[in-house]
């Protein structure tokens, strides 16, 4: 007992004091278990630039849209006090993104500032944002502008099945969409009164942004920014934290 007790005693003072001892006992890479999204690949597209009304030219050209063509891409919206829509989804879509890092995911944004000086991209380069980099997933972060009276809550848009555009990603969108649902639901967020039939889902064909993906994809209008309630949770960084939590855990969940 005596001789057991010196020998570990020997062995922890020697593994404390050798510098090769203590690289071998960190792993080199994090665990399976502390990055659990690790070598999965996620596109986030946070809505429009700031600066779209800048450039209306630009905006306005018409571009391809999965079989028709679409304006380019529009200002956005903002709340009634002036914080705009494009500052509201690219916060949001940065603490999404720390987040998923932080589970071990590779993230890649469709645009990588939020300035009065910049425009786009236009939906169909924000529509194929996922393609190229072979994403598991693609969601697009969004407010809505509604002014009918008491208008409030989120909506999950996911598109509709239509040969050749979204044939091969309706279905996974759709599941993906209701991932986004249950865990926004699960924060206390509520869902739209004004739009999606009540459900906070909705399914539409008309948009590029959708239709042009091959990965599963959806769009999340996440409150409306005309609404002073929902406005007072977009412009606060409580609730956009909320927010957050909500689309990371919806990308976990469906990934997982
Ligand atoms: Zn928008």
């Amino acid at each position: 007992m005596r001789l057991a007790g010196l020998l570990t005693a020997v062995l922890l003072l020697g593994g404390l004091a050798s510098p090769a001892y203590a690289e071998r006992a960190e792993p080199a890479t994090p665990s399976r278990a502390a990055a659990p999204l690790e070598g999965r690949v996620v596109v986030l597209d946070p809505g429009h630039q700031l600066g779209n009304h800048n450039y209306p030219r630009r905006i306005n050209r018409l571009v391809p849209a999965g079989g028709f063509r679409k304006a380019c891409n529009t200002t956005g919206t903002a709340t009634n006090g002036g914080y705009p829509e494009a500052t509201f989804a690219w916060r949001v879509t940065k603490l999404v993104q720390a987040r998923l890092e932080r589970l071990g995911a590779r993230v890649e944004l469709t645009r990588s500032s939020n300035r009065q000086d910049r425009w786009g991209p236009c939906i169909d380069e924000r529509g194929r944002a996922g393609n190229a980099a072979a994403a598991d997933l693609k969601v697009s972060v969004h407010g809505d502008g509604s002014y009918a009276a008491g208008a409030r809550g989120f909506h999950v848009i996911a598109p509709t099945d239509r040969r050749p555009w979204t044939h091969d990603i309706y279905r996974p969108s759709r599941r993906l969409a209701l991932d986004t649902r249950a865990e926004l639901r699960a924060r206390g967020l509520p869902v739209a009164n004004y739009i999606a039939g009540g459900d906070g889902l909705d399914f539409r064909a008309d948009l590029g942004t959708l239709n042009l993906s091959d990965v599963p994809t959806v769009m999340v209008e996440l409150g409306n920014m005309r609404n002073p309630r929902d406005a007072h949770r977009m412009t606060s960084p409580a609730g956009r934290a909320t927010y957050a939590r909500a689309l990371a855990a919806a990308v976990r969940r469906f990934l997982g």
